[in-house]
């Protein structure tokens, strides 16, 4: 049986990567994530493809990680283990999307919450409908210490990034524009054209000299000390998920927060960020 959750399209010099699993808000499984990462080995390996849109199907971008999965196969994990979940997964994967030698764009719908959002802001740059909104409740939630990538001050500035961590807002997609989290916003039924424009246009761009602005351009970030900020920020995340406080919050019931998770997707009782 086919357990396929990431499918691809070839336009010209362009990969669109997409999340499908839309049955379940597109939530990151080791499944996806695995294949994602094979996506990207494919595409790195292509030099007639130039830059990768990553998009997700269906109403949302992605939910987040997979908690379902996460409680019912690593529920008990040691901290040894989950810390190896997690480097490969979510902080190398992600990482890799950042270096990633050629241009990324994110194609941003519906919800873009918690891992999803660490997953969209790993690209290079962001298009979104304006039915789109980003939020982080997971330390609201559940008492955990962020998502396992913290690139949210570098990616909204640092007081909006307390704020959305904070609150466990929502932030709708003008607010994450005005911001400059997010380059373009678009009607929802224009966001797959839009995202796909963004691409085939920076698609001109010689290959190798995208390659080292873009290198250029990162390390702009990471002479202040975005990589090892980011580094950091794992351990204390990997700190998190052991403190009697998570443990509580779990024993309340994961559910309940897998649930509030998914709510912050949906309801107006996790409060909006609009500006
Ligand atoms: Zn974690």
């Amino acid at each position: 049986m086919s357990n396929q959750q990431v499918s691809v399209e070839q336009v010209g010099p362009v990969r669109r990567i997409w999340l499908d699993r839309s049955d379940a808000r597109n939530a990151q499984s080791r499944e996806m994530l695995d294949q994602l990462d094979a996506a990207l080995d494919d595409v790195e390996q292509d030099p007639d493809t130039r830059v990768v849109v990553l998009a997700g199907k269906g109403e949302h971008f992605s939910a987040g990680h997979d908690l379902k999965q996460a409680q019912a196969e690593r529920g008990d994990i040691s901290v040894e283990g989950r810390w190896q979940y997690e480097e490969r997964r979510y902080f190398e994967y992600c990482m890799r999307i950042w270096d990633f030698p050629k241009a990324t764009i994110s194609q941003v719908q519906g919800a873009c919450v918690a891992g999803g959002f660490m997953l969209a802001n790993m690209c290079d740059l962001v298009v979104a409908s304006e039915d789109a909104f980003f939020s982080d409740p997971v330390s609201h939630a559940f008492g955990a210490v962020g998502t396992e990538v913290l690139i949210h001050p570098w990616v909204m500035g640092l007081r909006q990034a307390k704020e959305l961590l904070f609150t466990g807002s929502r932030m709708s997609a003008r607010r994450a524009y005005d911001i400059g989290m997010v380059n373009k916003v678009v009607s929802r039924p224009e966001l797959e054209e839009a995202a796909m424009a963004m691409a085939q246009h920076v698609a001109k761009m010689p290959p190798f000299a995208m390659k080292l602005i873009k290198k250029s351009l990162n390390r702009a970030m990471e002479v202040q000390g975005l990589k090892s900020a980011l580094s950091s920020h794992f351990d204390l995340h990997q700190l998190g998920h052991v403190t009697d406080e998570f443990r509580q919050t779990n024993s309340a019931g994961i559910a309940a927060g897998i649930k509030k998770v998914a709510a912050a997707g949906r309801a107006e009782a996790e409060g909006k960020i609009d500006g």
